[in-house]
């Protein structure tokens, strides 16, 4: 049962227990929450996930708190689509998209957040806040709403319109700060001792937040029948998600749902005008060294990754690798999958498609394997970045001689 986690630091492997803690008191590694994975196997079964709700919560027992009414607006179990015409282009036989789109605030994050937030509230917390590129913005303030939560969020000034409307609306207290995200986030960590009764999901309960991206990989597993894909691409901003998608595929072999001999290939996906963690992959460094980001793809905008090395490392571990795209391939890889597919994503999977795209060119990717590409926000919320290059085919005048006219033009 997860009551039964423990904290674990990645670096030297102390335990402590399962509070409002992200760093280890000896070496400053980052925690992890680890659970009794034999305890877990003997009571999880199919079935029982098969009858859970239609959302991330059918996997409860793999999430650091058991909550009968968790703080929910429903994220997760969204649809695998199999994407045969964007395969096709690509020469790949086997590609899926995993829609996050469809996430009640349009993006992932809803998934880290229905976690942080439920266990903010069991540790008594009544304060949610964040720092956000865009997408837990949105999040944290919609689903401290529906928790009657306060909440206090931090963003860089210059987020897309989109993004600091729908987060405005909730009701919070939104901060625009005058600088970048990395900004922001410097400010909160050094907010965080300030104000201890205050829940940053992505500061002092990150241990927690982060494990609700791994329900990515749950769902991924359930949708292909209980079976691993063959190769994941996940696109990368602190690196939470690249190295909990890996932790989630691993933990289904620890609790015996799925083959435990296959290991996913995973690989990362950045935008050039930020990409610490495919620079460092590519010159095969230690260590990821932080950048000033300047790209489109605001939600992927962490010059200083948090997880950056640890997700280089799955990647390696994992035989895939990293690659970025330009801003001009980005918006080309939102409109391939619009095109090919029908699923209008943000920048973000701009990212991921562009990406895709040149690990199949690469290589990397291989023709016959199952590869899911996980599209992880809403194109409604950067709109911005495609207004100088989509628009009407025609502007006419309201009569039938205008639309002929033109018609034949085209
Ligand atoms: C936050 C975010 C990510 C990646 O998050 P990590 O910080 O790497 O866990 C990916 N896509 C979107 C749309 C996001 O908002
Ligand atoms: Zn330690």
């Amino acid at each position: 049962m997860s009551d039964k986690i423990e904290l674990v630091c990645k670096e030297c492997s102390r335990h402590y227990a399962p509070e409002a803690l992200h760093v280890c008191e000896y070496c400053f590694g980052p925690l992890e929450v680890q659970y009794d994975y034999e305890q877990i196997k003997s009571t999880i079964n199919i079935e029982e996930i098969k009858r859970g709700p239609a959302t991330m919560w059918r996997y409860s027992k793999l999430l650091p708190v058991e909550d009968a009414a968790p703080v929910d607006l429903g994220a997760g179990f969204t649809p695998l689509v199999r994407a045969d015409r964007l395969g096709a282009l690509l020469g790949i036989s086997n590609l899926f998209i995993k829609d996050d789109t469809r996430n009640p605030t349009g993006s992932f994050k809803d998934r880290v957040v229905s976690v942080s937030l439920t266990k903010a509230r069991q540790l008594g917390f009544k304060v949610a806040a964040c720092a956000s590129t865009g997408n837990l913005a949105n999040s944290v303030a919609a689903h401290a709403a529906r928790a009657g939560m306060e909440a206090y969020i931090f963003i860089p000034y210059n987020l897309e319109k989109a993004k600091i409307v729908t987060t405005a609306v909730y009701g919070s207290n939104l901060i625009a700060v005058k600088g970048n995200y990395d900004d922001v986030n410097r400010l909160c960590a050094e907010l965080t001792s300030e104000v201890p009764d205050w829940a940053f999901v992505n500061v002092n309960v990150r241990p927690y937040y982060a494990e609700g991206s791994k329900t990515l990989a749950f769902e991924v597993s359930e949708q292909l029948g209980f079976e691993l894909p063959d190769h994941v691409v996940v696109p990368i901003a602190s690196g939470s998600q690249l190295t909990k998608v890996h932790k989630g595929f691993e933990e289904l072999k620890s609790v015996g749902l799925v083959d435990t001999v296959k290991t996913v290939r995973i690989s990362g996906a950045q935008a050039e005008g930020c990409s610490p963690v495919a620079t460092a992959f590519k010159s095969n460094a230690d260590f990821v060294q932080p950048v000033k980001p300047d790209t489109i793809a605001k939600s992927l905008a962490i010059g200083n990754p948090a997880d950056g090395f640890y997700a280089m490392e799955t990647v390696r571990k994992t035989g895939g690798a990293i690659e970025s795209a330009t801003d001009a391939e980005i918006i080309d890889g939102i409109k391939l999958l619009a095109k090919t597919e029908g699923i209008f994503t943000e920048t973000a999977g701009g990212v991921t498609i562009a990406n895709l795209v040149k690990l199949v060119e690469s290589g990397v990717i291989q023709k016959d394997e199952t590869v899911v590409a996980l599209i992880t926000g809403h194109g409604l919320k950067t709109v911005e970045a495609l207004e100088s290059s989509v628009g009407p085919t025609m502007t006419i005048e309201p009569k039938l001689s205008s639309f002929l006219e033109e018609y034949s033009l085209t």
